[in-house]
């Protein structure tokens, strides 16, 4: 039996040495050959960019370009129009007409929106140009996922609670906050939840943000749908309108101008 083992001993290594030769060939053709890590297919649609980053590219879908509210419907009742008020290339928050949203829904999508705070903005806390960006409108009021628009230039509120939160979920990773008085601007990524039959989550919601160009969200895993009060949780649902909030704090109106998005 020993005398077997020792024969085989060169055969063996022979192969050995056979596979490894082959094998380190292989690796180096792969290396040479740069067409082997080359893709083709699917080719990416053609899409012709804005002038600028803030204008809409040709595929996107507009949602408010100032001068009407045609895609918008009230909350409170889906058949009547938003009663927002429209001048000026820009609507402003009608707050005792309540939250208005989208008469399309969307289930992933990037979306871009501007808002303005006044410049003669007064109150403090969350009492100071609130608004919201509702990323998933899943019921009235202000049921869904909203990021918070606030003034936060000069005022300060609880951080899950500022400009760019995700109300009382996401504190956002920075305060790029312009001067009330000046536009700006919200540039968000959307991934709807998805949900098992038995409605349990199978992948939680996330969402990119950026605030006047700088990252406030980044890929952000949501809890839920946001609450003023309690624990978040999820329900569920598919695809949802976008929904933007009129708060019932005292202080001025602010406007919107210049929304657009691309469903993914
Ligand atoms: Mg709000």
């Amino acid at each position: 039996m020993q005398r077997i083992a020792c024969n085989s001993l060169p055969k063996t290594f022979l192969l050995v040495s056979i596979s490894a030769l082959l094998f380190l060939q292989t690796l180096k053709a792969q290396e040479g050959d740069p067409k082997l890590t080359e893709v083709y297919s699917p080719v990416p649609k053609i899409v012709t960019p804005g002038k600028t980053c803030s204008d809409a590219p040709s595929d996107a879908i507009i949602l408010f370009d100032g001068s009407n509210l045609d895609q918008w419907v009230s909350v409170n009742d889906s058949t009547s129009p938003a009663r927002w008020k429209v001048a000026n290339q820009v609507m402003t928050v009608e707050k005792n007409a309540g939250n208005i949203r989208t008469k399309q829904s969307f289930l992933d999508y990037q979306l871009h929106i501007e808002w303005k705070v006044p410049e003669n903005i007064t109150g403090s806390g969350q009492a100071r140009g609130n608004s919201g960006v509702f990323l998933a409108s899943t019921g009235p009021g202000d049921d869904g996922y909203e990021m918070q628009v606030l003034d936060c230039y000069n005022n300060t509120t609880y951080v899950n609670g500022q400009t760019a939160a995700i109300y009382k979920q996401g504190i956002p990773l920075a305060n790029a906050c312009r001067k009330p008085g000046e536009w700006q601007s919200y540039d968000i990524i959307w991934t709807a939840p998805r949900f098992n039959e038995d409605g349990s989550v199978r992948t939680p919601a996330h969402v990119t943000a950026f605030h006047n160009g700088v990252l406030v969200q980044n890929n952000f895993e949501l809890q839920g749908q946001t609450r003023y009060i309690g624990k978040p949780y999820y329900k569920v649902h598919g695809p949802c309108p976008i929904k933007l909030q009129a708060h019932g704090d005292k202080s001025e109106p602010l406007s919107f101008r210049n929304i657009w998005i691309r469903p993914l």
